[in-house]
Parts: C-alpha cells; sequence; structure tokens
C-alpha cells in the first residue's frame, strides 16, 4: 500500500500543473486532481478568433504567444516524469479544515489527506475557500 500524498493540488488548469511539476521536483509526493479534464477551464484552447484579433495590428518584428493549453499539458508531463499522480473526474467537493489549518480534501469517493492544499481551480477557487470559511481575497 502506497503512502498518501504530501501535497494536493486542486485543479488542472495551467497553475496547477506548474504546481504540481514544482512540488514534485521538490521532492513531495503530489496528487493533483481535476474535475473534468486538464485544461477545461480558462487554460483550455485558445478560440481561433482571439488570435486572429490580437494578431492584428501588431508594429513588433517578432512576437511571441504561449498557448495555455498545450503548456498546461506540458507540465502535466513534467509532473507525472517527476512522480506526481495527476487524476481527472476527480472533483473536490469541500476542503477538510480544522482550526486554521486545512487537512485535505473532500472527493466525492471519500477524503484524502496532506500536509499541503494548493488550490488552483481558478475562477472556482473563491467559492471553494469560501465554502470551507476562508475569506478568498480579492480576485
Ligand atoms: C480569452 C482569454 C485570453 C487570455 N489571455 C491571457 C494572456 O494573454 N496572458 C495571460 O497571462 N493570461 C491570459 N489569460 C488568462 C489565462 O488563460 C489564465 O490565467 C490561466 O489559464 C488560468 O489558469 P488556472 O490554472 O489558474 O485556471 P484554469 O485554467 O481555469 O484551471 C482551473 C481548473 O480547476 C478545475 N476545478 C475547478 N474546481 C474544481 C474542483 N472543485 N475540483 C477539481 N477541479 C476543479 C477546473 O475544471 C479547471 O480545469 C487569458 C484567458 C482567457 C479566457
Amino acid at each position: 500500500m502506497s503512502a498518501g500524498p504530501e501535497a494536493i493540488v486542486i485543479g488542472g488548469g495551467l497553475l496547477g500543473c506548474a504546481s504540481a511539476a514544482a512540488l514534485a521536483e521538490g521532492g513531495a509526493r503530489t496528487l493533483l486532481v481535476e474535475r473534468e479534464d486538464l485544461a477545461s477551464g480558462s487554460s483550455a484552447p485558445p478560440n481561433p478568433r482571439w488570435g486572429r484579433r490580437s494578431s492584428a495590428g501588431r508594429s513588433a518584428r517578432r512576437t511571441f504567444q504561449v498557448d495555455p493549453w498545450q503548456l498546461t499539458f506540458a507540465f502535466a508531463r513534467l509532473a507525472r516524469r517527476r512522480g506526481a499522480t495527476v487524476r481527472c473526474g476527480a472533483e473536490v467537493v469541500g476542503l477538510l479544515r480544522e482550526g486554521e489549518g486545512i487537512l485535505g480534501v473532500r472527493l466525492r469517493e471519500g477524503n484524502v489527506y496532506a500536509g499541503a492544499v494548493v488550490v488552483a481551480a481558478g475562477a472556482w477557487t473563491a467559492p471553494l475557500l469560501e465554502g470551507a470559511g476562508l475569506w478568498a481575497g480579492a480576485a
């Protein structure tokens, strides 16, 4: 039976996957949980119309664009290569809180505990934190 995670990352977008890769690089047993598929939030593939519009009228000779969707998958691959577990279809329905501490997450199928929880749930970060009675701050 393998030991539980030391760090849990909520959200498989760009920030969540980058965080998981960094945590795994630092040696933490890392679990990333994403309720849908990787990059299904605002890290989703860009609408081609936005790309055309944003590239129109550029005067710089060399411009570079980072595709958040591809970058998300690159970080996810890196995280896995470094030993992180990436689980899609795993929705966090609540944070496990005791006093000032967050002990882990509540998934639909049960609780998972860890020493550190990173909430990288994009636009859904505030409701998750507020559900645990934490102030999410200004967005
Ligand atoms: C049109 C557009 C253009 C943009 N242009 C730029 C730009 O030029 N430069 C720039 O820096 N940024 C830009 N951004 C913003 C950038 O795309 C986002 O800041 C970045 O992708 C956000 O990544 P994220 O990981 O924080 O959130 P998201 O990609 O939204 O990821 C959050 C993930 O959390 C998951 N999740 C949510 N709740 C739960 C839960 N309860 N349990 C499990 N998983 C959960 C979601 O399914 C989602 O996959 C743009 C965004 C848009 C929409």
